[in-house]
């Protein structure tokens, strides 16, 4: 077996998605793939996630056996997907004529906060990582989970494999953090809606950090967070193909300043309307605060002004549609106290944003936006703004049509012509999928 270089090696995290890793065939798929990178003379780490749907049906099995699990036992269940994969990986590994070791989470050394089902990453503690790669094995690590300040297991929350994988490379100083999906980068829109859309070479920390905080499922949010903070070389790409992804860099490295880079969506939000808020101070504080304290982020938000002083007010708010039963079981008491009036709810909405670096000083873009969906006969019912984004809350049904005709209007996609820009404004680098 190899030990230790005499040239200090590259080191390389590898991360493998849930289709990646769905069958028998695919783990193979991976192990070969991670098998190649060691031969090459690289200390390997690969991060796995679930196979396939594996983490929807132990959330599904969890709810059917009780209708509000308890956080620590869901996350004992949820973390099991992710061994699977790893133990699997290790053994082929093993076939394939290489040393293999397979780590939860918490031998891993993750250690995280103890806000279960969404835990956050405190601390990494590679040591054993560190000696196995010292000895030339190569290290499998269960993504999506680490151990609690009061040891216990937790989880990351959805997607946050990408969250184990470059909270890895940071804390080993990897040269790069691969993350191998299902598509073959990050795209100008989601190629499983826009036929045409484009495979970006590079995006900044920034546009990704709104892309992904705007339902681009590609990279988890804390993961486009913690790479950002920490310098860590992020890499998206296929693991079916061959061939470069995308590249997640430093707006200074990336040196493009594109009006319109991507259209994002997400098919799951909830809108929570609450109607006649006493007018005085500090109400709007207290509903927030009891969101707060049960773990519910709230997205947009929206208070019309009462027709006179001390008359009621009128406030809507958008929610994860996971947090919508949370985010009710938090308000009701409150209610009650304050004297609210109704708590409404609506459970299929959805939200489409349009984000570039280039918007911050272009403020035509929304007004071409809303036009847009206002000629497809999309009706927006709430939007918000960042100097490099603009989401618009609109009916879960109509987020297909809003997210093409925005996709088209702009002409983001891989047949589009790209005038030149008469501002100097740089258009994105790109390349056919
Ligand atoms: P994995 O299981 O590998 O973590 P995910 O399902 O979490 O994969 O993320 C990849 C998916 O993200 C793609 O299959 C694609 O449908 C979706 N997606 C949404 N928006 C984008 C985008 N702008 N670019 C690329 N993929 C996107
Ligand atoms: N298996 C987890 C999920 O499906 C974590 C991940 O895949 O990143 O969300
Ligand atoms: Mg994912």
């Amino acid at each position: 077996m190899v030990s230790a270089e005499a040239s200090p090696a590259r080191t390389v995290v590898m991360k493998f998605g849930g289709t990646s890793v769905a069958d028998a065939e695919r783990i193979k798929r991976a192990a070969r793939r991670i098998v190649e990178a060691r031969e090459e003379g690289s200390r390997v780490v690969a991060v796995l996630s679930a196979r396939g749907k594996t983490t929807d049906e132990l959330t599904a099995m969890a709810h059917e056996v009780s209708p509000r699990p308890d956080p620590r036992e869901m996350d004992m269940l949820l973390s099991t997907g992710e061994r699977i994969s790893c133990a699997l990986a290790a053994m082929v590994i093993n076939d394939l004529g290489h040393e293999a070791i397979s780590l939860t989470g918490s031998q891993a050394g993750i250690v995280t906060d103890t806000s279960h089902t969404r835990a956050r990453i405190l601390d990494v503690r590679a040591t054993r990582i560190e000696a196995a790669l010292d000895e030339g094995q190569i290290v499998l690590v269960a993504g999506f989970q680490g151990v609690s300040t009061a040891r216990d297991v937790t989880t990351l929350g959805r997607g946050g494999s990408d969250t184990t994988a470059v909270a890895l490379a940071a804390a080993l100083s990897a040269d790069v953090c691969e993350i191998y999906t299902d598509v073959a980068g990050v795209f100008s829109a989601d190629p499983r809606v826009v036929a045409d859309a484009r495979k970006l070479v590079q995006v900044s920390f920034e546009e990704m950090l709104e892309m992904a905080a705007s339902g681009a499922k590609v990279l988890q949010l804390r993961a486009v967070e913690y790479a950002r903070n920490h310098g860590v070389r992020v890499h998206c790409r296929s693991s079916f193909e061959d061939g470069p992804g995308t590249f997640v860099r430093s707006e200074e490295e990336t040196m493009e300043r594109p009006l319109v880079t991507a259209v994002t969506h997400s098919r799951e939000e909830a809108r929570v309307t609450l109607t006649r808020l006493p007018d005085r101070p500090g109400v709007a504080g207290r509903v927030m605060t009891v969101l707060a304290d049960a773990g519910v982020n709230v997205d947009m938000i929206i208070q019309n002004e009462p027709e006179s002083p001390g008359a009621a007010a009128d406030m809507s708010f958008t929610v994860p549609r996971s947090d919508l039963l949370s985010a009710c079981d938090a308000l009701e008491p409150l209610r009650a106290e304050l004297g609210i009036g109704e708590l409404a709810t609506d459970s299929a909405m959805g939200k489409v944003s349009l984000v570039g670096a280039g918007m911050r000083s272009h403020p035509g873009v929304a007004a071409k936006a809303f036009s847009v969906l206002g000629e497809a006969g999309v009706n927006i019912q709430m939007i918000a703004t960042s100097p490099i984004k603009i989401s618009c809350v609109v009916r879960e049904e109509e987020v297909d049509v809003a997210v093409r005709e925005l996709h088209a209007a702009f002409e983001l996609g891989a047949g589009a012509v790209q005038p030149e820009d008469p501002r100097g404004v740089h258009r994105p680098v790109v390349s056919s999928p």
